[in-house]
């Protein structure tokens, strides 16, 4: 596995490997089997597979979030070449957004505006930016991309559609712990009580989704609520809504799919997470 700093360095890499189609993961790095599944499904691709480990400043509203990000990229390398990455991409701030960087504007409609576009302002246009510029420059063949950030995977199906209309996307069921609780790198920040508690999340989820077309939206979601309430946990939000639209269903509609989505506080760590009903 070869380890690129330079965009310079990852353009040699590419001319020396034209002729293969490229698979390519990016990820802010702290890896897990979450991000493993990601790669294990690039290998069934037969490409040559290309992760990124980057974590970008752009996509942090809050720079105290920006700082206590976890970043363990010597372990990350091991763990890629374990997996049989076949590079990992892991640049500098300033080679990603040189001065000569000119900030790509993409309209992203209500998905800047509602659930983590609401609670966190500019997220999705950092990531947006990111992913352009990784695109424009690595042209994968296919991107690899977790469930467990769903709107975020509508963003990138938006920048894709304007943009890289060749480029195929994948997107990878989330990957959970024996508890339920989705791996994410943030989990590192919790005490063991801590990742017990934000295991009732997935509990809530459960809850919520038990009820699904048996009682209304709003009970079904509060069933989820209630059990969240019981363990003080601090909730973002917690909602459940027409997967495509985002939009809180009044009555369940026959040929709709739903989703919830909530995000939470534990032990001032934020936490996402989803399910489909
Ligand atoms: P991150 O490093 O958090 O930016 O994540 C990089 C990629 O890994 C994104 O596409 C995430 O959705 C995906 N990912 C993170 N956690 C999980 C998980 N538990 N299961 C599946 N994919 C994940």
């Amino acid at each position: 596995m070869v380890i690129l700093q330079k965009i310079s360095e990852l353009e040699l890499f590419l001319n020396e490997n034209n002729s293969s189609q490229k698979a390519f993961i990016p990820t802010m790095g702290a890896l897990h089997s979450g991000h493993a599944s990601l790669i294990k499904a690039a290998k069934n691709d037969q490409s040559v597979i290309i992760c990124s480990v980057f974590v970008n400043p752009l996509q942090f509203n809050n720079p105290q979030d920006l700082q206590s990000y976890p970043q363990t990229l010597e372990q990350d390398i091991r763990f890629l070449e374990a997996l049989g990455c076949d590079a990992v991409f892991a640049p500098s701030a300033t080679e990603v957004y040189p001065k000569s960087y000119e900030p790509l504007n993409i309209d992203l409609g209500i998905l800047d505006q509602v659930l983590e576009g609401h609670h966190r302002p500019g997220h999705f246009i950092g990531v947006a930016r990111v992913l352009h510029r990784f695109f424009s420059i690595i042209k994968p063949h296919t991107a690899f991309f977790g469930l467990k950030d769903y709107q975020q995977c509508l963003v990138v199906q938006k920048l894709v559609d304007q943009y890289f209309p060749n480029l195929k996307l994948q997107w990878v069921p989330t990957v959970r712990d024996t508890r339920g609780l989705a791996l994410s790198s943030r989990n590192s920040r919790l005490s063991e009580h801590g990742i017990i508690l934000a295991s009732q999340l997935y509990q809530a989820m459960l809850a919520t989704r038990s009820q699904a077309f048996l009682k209304s939206p709003q009970e079904a979601l509060q069933c989820g609520m209630e059990l969240l309430a019981q363990q003080a946990i601090d909730i973002e939000y917690f909602t459940l809504v027409d997967s495509q639209t985002l939009i809180e269903p009044k009555v369940w509609e026959p040929n709709q799919k739903y989703i919830i989505l909530a995000a939470i506080y534990i032990e001032g760590v934020r936490l996402i997470d989803n399910m489909f009903i």
